[in-house]
């Protein structure tokens, strides 16, 4: 990539749970068309770092910028940063969507229905060029069928691939994956990240935590760690798999195998 332009940006960010400090000063940016694989340990706070870039958590501290707009904080009254401005923050968000590990499909919705639902109410497009643009997007997670079934009649590859198109129809310029594929039958992993690999193809903005190290070396441009709340190693798929730098890094993927 030769003009690198920052879609997120995090600088020193600390996040505390009580006394529990998860994030301990977490430097990342994910460049337009990275694809970036977060690794590690469970409870090494990276869910937590997602919910950090889309402001579902606040951060303690640090500073975090969506497309080089950068998230004014104030501190509360008793100290605690929060959103200086609220309509930036929905401003913010609505450049960012995120698929969890159990879908979160609208179980009472159609596919379709949980589709449109967001560019109808929060982007405001007609009810008919939402409805389009959902067929557009089932067509390439290739489930064009499944409009107007209910969440609970898919499989769960099905549904993950569902959430994923419901994911595009606000067309974000940036995709947070939350193990996607952690909730899946073994048989079904395949189809969710051949579809994950599709839109890395097409150049999109990804970050993806994951524990899936063949999806890290081959599909994404570079693999982040996390431990104890540090990143640990960050570099391309060959650099970090070929030459770790930390021992801890080395037992994570011994253990993997
Ligand atoms: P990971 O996704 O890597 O498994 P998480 O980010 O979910 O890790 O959690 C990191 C740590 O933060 C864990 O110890 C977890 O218990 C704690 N934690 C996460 N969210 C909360 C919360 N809302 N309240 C209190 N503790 C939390
Ligand atoms: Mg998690």
């Amino acid at each position: 990539m030769s003009d690198k332009i920052a879609a997120i940006t995090l600088e020193d960010i600390h996040k505390s749970f009580g006394n529990n400090e998860v994030l301990c000063g977490i430097s990342v940016t994910a460049h337009k068309g990275e694809v970036i694989s977060v690794l590690g340990p469970s409870g090494s706070g990276k869910s937590t770092l997602l919910r950090c870039t889309n402001l579902l958590e606040i951060p303690d501290s640090g500073t975090l910028k969506v497309s080089g707009e950068e998230v004014l904080m104030r501190k509360n009254r008793r100290g605690q940063n929060q959103p200086a401005d609220m309509r930036q923050v929905e401003r913010i968000r609505s450049k960012l969507a995120m698929v969890f590990q159990q879908f979160n499909l609208w179980s009472h919705m159609t596919i379709l229905e949980n589709i449109i639902e967001a560019p109808i109410h929060v982007l405001k497009v007609s009810r008919a060029e939402a409805v389009d643009k959902a067929k557009e997007y089932l067509q390439k997670v290739g489930i064009p069928d499944k409009l107007d079934a209910y969440p609970s009649h898919l499989s769960g590859g099905q549904q993950q691939r569902a959430a994923i198109a419901r994911a595009l129809a606000v067309e974000p310029e940036v995709i947070l994956f939350d193990e996607p594929t952690s909730a899946l039958d073994p048989e079904l992993v395949g189809e969710v990240l051949q579809v994950m690999h599709n839109l890395a193809e097409e150049g999109r903005t990804m970050i993806v935590v994951t524990h899936e190290m063949g999806f890290a070396r081959e599909v994404s441009s570079r693999v982040i760690f996390l431990d104890e709340g540090l990143v640990m190693e960050d570099g391309s798929p060959a650099e970090i798999f070929e030459a770790p730098k930390t021992d801890r890094f080395k037992t994570f993927i011994k253990a993997m195998v």
